[in-house]
């Protein structure tokens, strides 16, 4: 994709790090999917292919731009056609959206300063975010300001990022073991008839998705994608399958506030 693009340095033929991209909020549709009349060129989300893609005040961006996320999201591939020409290109990031609570960010925050957002501003802002792109984002967390004990205290007990590279890299050869075999090299890479047909859960282990799902707070997508979310859940455990604490974890990072 980056010797597509032209952003090939010379002296470095071969790309080793997985790529990191994060356009600004007035990025257009065609700089983050791919451009061009005679030749096309991949965007932002194909040079993010295999990394991430970052996309800071996420609410700033514009509708069009975020819903060409979808496809991508979906299916791992960009499909671009011109008149004279077509290409498909490789678009399979892990994508990170960070927004504020409220246009001035003050909202919830324990601060001197309150925040004035009316009410209805405050809506808008985070209705932005649409409800279909949303449902193709995995975990979705609500985070609050940390106070200065809580600075202190994770300075001293959280995890060092090598330790949890070290989780995520023994999770991933869990996966990869029991994946051998198939296309797929990850959860998230498992499709939906696949991972119900091959992988099927015991329906007492899954009945809280189930109930989430028949009382419309996930949709059939987003049943599935807790579902995988609960199988990397188990892979970071070193279990051999989710169990019901596993399931019940998938849904609270979806379902900011859910009801038990
Ligand atoms: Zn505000």
């Amino acid at each position: 994709m980056h010797s597509v693009a032209g952003l090939l340095p010379e002296d470095c033929p071969l790309v080793l790090r997985p790529p990191y991209r994060n356009p600004h909020h007035s990025a257009t549709p065609a700089a983050l999917v791919g451009a061009g009349s005679t030749v096309l060129r991949p965007g932002l989300a194909s040079q993010a292919h295999r990394g991430v893609l970052f996309l800071d005040e996420a609410p700033e961006f514009s509708r069009p731009t975020l819903d060409a996320l979808r496809q991508p999201l979906e299916s791992g591939v960009i499909e671009l056609a011109r008149a004279r020409v077509s290409a498909r290109f490789p678009a399979r990031f892990l994508l990170v959206l960070a927004a504020n609570p409220c246009p001035c960010a003050r909202a919830g925050a324990a601060t001197a300063r309150a925040c004035e957002c009316p009410s209805l501003v405050r809506r808008r802002y985070l209705s932005r975010l649409s409800g279909p792109l949303l449902d193709r984002v995995d975990l979705q967390v609500e985070l609050a300001a940390p106070s200065r004990a809580e600075l202190r205290a994770d300075a001293r007990y959280a995890d060092t990022s090598a330790v949890a590279a070290g989780r995520v890299e023994a999770a991933r050869a869990a996966t990869a073991s029991r994946l051998a075999g198939t296309p797929w090299r990850t959860n998230a890479e498992i499709p939906g008839a696949a991972l119900r047909r091959t992988w099927a859960l015991p329906a007492k282990v899954t009945r809280p998705a189930d109930l989430a799902f028949e009382s419309g707070q996930l949709t059939a997508r987003g049943l599935d994608r807790v579902l995988r979310v609960a199988w990397t859940l188990a892979d970071l455990t070193g279990l051999p399958a989710p169990g019901p604490t596993q399931i019940g974890m998938a849904l609270d990072l979806r379902l900011p506030g859910r009801q038990q």
